[in-house]
Parts: C-alpha cells; sequence; structure tokens
C-alpha cells in the first residue's frame, strides 16, 4: 500500500510518501512558512536531488494542493495520478482518553480529536486543518489518525494520577498522558526483534532524545509509565523545556517577576531546559562544543540531563522490577556518544555494561553494550512515519474487512 503520512503544525507540514511493503519512503519533505510571504516546499524524491520550491502558500488547503502536486508532477514527482495515494495517515498529537489506537478518521473521531483540543491547544487545531484539507483535495482517500499520546493510554492509574483532588481529573481530565508514542513504540519493537525475542516477555527503557525528550517503561510490549505528562513539559531536560521541577518554583518567580500565565508558560516552554541552564543553546551540538571549549554553565547543563536520564532509569527498572534492554533514538539519543556515556555510567550494578568503542562507532541499529552485559543497550534510529505508513494500512484493511463481513 502507499500512504501519504502528514504531520501538520501550524505554520508547517511534514510529509513522507511511503510504499509499505517495501518500507521505502518514496518522496519526503516539507512546507514552511504557511500563511508568510515566501513559504517554501522543499522536495527529495527517492535516491534524487532535493528540490525547492517558493511560493505563496496561504493556508493547509494550499500547502496539500502543493504537495500533490509535486508528488504528480512529471520531473520530481513518483506517482501518475492521485489514485496512487491508497491512504493518507496523519500524526495527531493529543487523542486524550478517547484514543488508545489509530482510528479511521469519520466524522465521530474529528468530533473527539475536536473535544480534544483544550488538551493540546497547540497541536491538535493544525492537525485537524491539515486533516480537513486533505479531505478536500483526496475526497474518496481512507484517512487515519495516528496519536502520539496512544502507545501509553493503557498505563495503571498509579502511573497516571497525580496528587491533586480528583474531582479535577475527572472535571478537566488532568492526568499523566506521556507523547512521543509512536517513536517509542517502535524502537522497543525493533529492539525486541534485534534480540530476537517475543515482547511480550521483555522489559525495556526507551530514551526518545530529540529537542523533545521523553522515557517510557516498556514491559511486556506496554508502556507502563512515561516522562512526560499532562503536556510534553514534564520530565526530562530538553533543548528549551524545563522538564521535573516543584511546581511551587513557578509560583514563586510569578510573583516575584510579576508574570503572567502566558509569560510563565514561555519561560517554561521556551527560555528553559538546556537553553536556560547554559545561556549558549537550545542544540546539544553547541552545547558539547561548548563543554569542549570548557564552558561551565553548558557543562552544568549537559550534567541535569545526563543525571535525569540516569534517575528515570533507576525508577523505571523498579517500575518494572528488571531490566531487559535499553534503547537510545531521537537525534540526541542516536548521536551523541557523550550523553549515552555519561547517562550509562555506574550503572553496572543494575547489569548495564556499555561498551566503549561500539558506542563510539555506532551507526544504524546497534547493540552498544559490552557481551558480559546483563542488560542490552541499543542505538536504534527512529521511524515514526513508518508507524504511522504501517498502522495506516492496518486500520484501512481492518475497516475493509469489517465492511465486507457487513454486505
Ligand atoms: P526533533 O525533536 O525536533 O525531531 P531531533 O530528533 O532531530 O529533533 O533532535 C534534535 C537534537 O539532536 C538537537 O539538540 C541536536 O543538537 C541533536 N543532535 C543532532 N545531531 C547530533 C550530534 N551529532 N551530536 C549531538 N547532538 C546531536
Amino acid at each position: 500500500m502507499k500512504v501519504l503520512v502528514l504531520n501538520c503544525g501550524s505554520s508547517s507540514i511534514k510529509y513522507q510518501f511511503i510504499d509499505t511493503e517495501t518500507k521505502v519512503a518514496l518522496a519526503k519533505g516539507m512546507v514552511e512558512r504557511i500563511g508568510m510571504s515566501s513559504a517554501v516546499l522543499t522536495h527529495t524524491p527517492h535516491g534524487k536531488e532535493k528540490i525547492r520550491i517558493v511560493g505563496e502558500i496561504l493556508d493547509h488547503s494550499v500547502a496539500i494542493e502543493y504537495v500533490i502536486a509535486v508528488l504528480l508532477s512529471p520531473n520530481h514527482g513518483v506517482i501518475k495520478d492521485k489514485k496512487e495515494i491508497d491512504a493518507v495517515g496523519h500524526r495527531v498529537v493529543h487523542g486524550g482518553e478517547t484514543f488508545f489506537k489509530s482510528a479511521l478518521l469519520t466524522d465521530r473521531v474529528m468530533q473527539a480529536i475536536k473535544d480534544n483540543i483544550e488538551l493540546a491547544p497547540l497541536h491538535n487545531p493544525s492537525n485537524i486543518k491539515g486533516i480537513r484539507a486533505t479531505k478536500e483535495h483526496l475526497p474518496d482517500t481512507p484517512q487515519v489518525g495516528v496519536f502520539d499520546t496512544a502507545f501509553h493510554i493503557k498505563m495503571p492509574a498509579r502511573a497516571y494520577l497525580y496528587g491533586i483532588p480528583y474531582e479535577l481529573y475527572k472535571k478537566y481530565k488532568i492526568r499523566r498522558y506521556g507523547f512521543h508514542g509512536t517513536s517509542h513504540s517502535y524502537v522497543s519493537h525493533r529492539a525486541a526483534a534485534l534480540m530476537g525475542r517475543p515482547i511480550e516477555e521483555l522489559k525495556i527503557i526507551t530514551a526518545h532524545l530529540g529537542n523533545g525528550c521523553s522515557m517510557a517503561a516498556v514491559d511486556g510490549g506496554r508502556s507502563i509509565d512515561t516522562t512526560m505528562g499532562f503536556t510534553p513539559l514534564e520530565g526530562l531536560l530538553m533543548g528549551t523545556r524545563s522538564g521535573d521541577m516543584d511546581p511551587s518554583v513557578i509560583l514563586y518567580i510569578m510573583g516575584k517577576e510579576g508574570l503572567s500565565l502566558a509569560e510563565a508558560n514561555t519561560l517554561l516552554n521556551k527560555h528553559s531546559g538546556l537553553i536556560g541552564l547554559s545561556g549558549e543553546s537550545s542544540d546539544m551540538r553547541e552545547i558539547e562544543e561548548a563543554v569542549k571549549e570548557g564552558n561551565k554553565k553548558a557543562a552544568n547543563a549537559v550534567d541535569v540531563f545526563c543525571y535525569r536520564i540516569k534517575k528515570y532509569i533507576g525508577a523505571y527498572t523498579a517500575a518494572m522490577g528488571g531490566l531487559d534492554a535499553v534503547v537510545f533514538t531521537g537525534g540526541i539519543g542516536e548521536n551523541s556518544v557523550m550523553i549515552r556515556k555519561m547517562s550509562l555510567s555506574n550503572l553496572e550494578y543494575l547489569g548495564i555494561e556499555l561498551d566503549d568503542h561500539l558506542n563510539e562507532n555506532a551507526t544504524g541499529e546497534v547493540d552498544i553494550s559490552k557481551s558480559s552485559s546483563k542488560v542490552r543497550v541499543f542505538r536504534i534510529p527512529t521511524n515514526e512515519e513508518l508507524v504511522i505508513a504501517l498502522d495506516t494500512e492496518q486500520i484501512v484493511r481492518e475497516e475493509a474487512l469489517v465492511k465486507n463481513n457487513n454486505l
């Protein structure tokens, strides 16, 4: 099946056109600056040069039109007819408590996504715009929503409840949801495959370390706890987000500095984390450069970053009652030798022994632990688009089966 995978943000749309049989992205690209004066579409057909088109792309509908047009283009396209797009898979950030798996985007499902807008005011509206625009241009093509939260939503109440009055959970759905679900699911399944064992018998900790960072405890293939919470702000230190802290801190700062709710939100989400602590950058490559040049604040930021990962490894090992593998993924997890090494230092007592040589030379999907290590350590590049494409295919096939049986 050929699936168009879309990740629609407020001013950008990322896409991949994936053949689920070969698992190859036949084309990938991005539309940026939607609604601004000179929007840009970059498009790379498989095995060919990247092209760049600048145009006036006023809204998501025009952006989708451009994406379809470039896929059909005689010079840079990969299909001859719109009908070759068998299905569309959309990344949807927040599925609330409604969705524990991907779903065909029927009117009822769209309403449920709308009902969850309050939980993800920055993301779900853009996702909805993208879905509507795609339905407009591909009215007969099945569309599926794949939710960032779905993989985590069946975690036990002891992991998702916060210590606030229970009525507030009931009234406002305030609980831990967790994010990066497609990535945690994908890399944990890949780790099980690399170990040659059924995921049902494995206890795996996954660390998705990108601009946003989160970890998950995957016990028997199910996420039983994760570091991000009600929003993607909780847990690990991130590029610009604070992660865990005493909630009183923000109340105190708001009082002292006279910050509004919106300003406090910006402080925690945009000016904290690596950029806040280092005062240098939110980008780990730049932070690592600064550390090499002897920058103390940058070194502190890296220290806090790795210490949190280590703490959660301990916590999740306890939560699962054991550990078989740790997986690093995301831009930092896949590429930073230093972060992997520091996060796993002194964990030999847990059975984690990193092989320095393998760590320093890691590429592709690879086990970087010593052969004597009881716990395997993997570097596994994430592939959220492929998960979305495969999920989309599965849902479309399931729906077709249901329809046929009803006839
Ligand atoms: P996003 O979460 O936006 O998808 P990525 O997964 O691409 O982001 O991760 C971006 C992060 O990965 C940045 O902090 C970047 O500095 C970091 N990164 C990328 N390559 C390296 C590298 N070679 N060494 C250290 N960090 C890296």
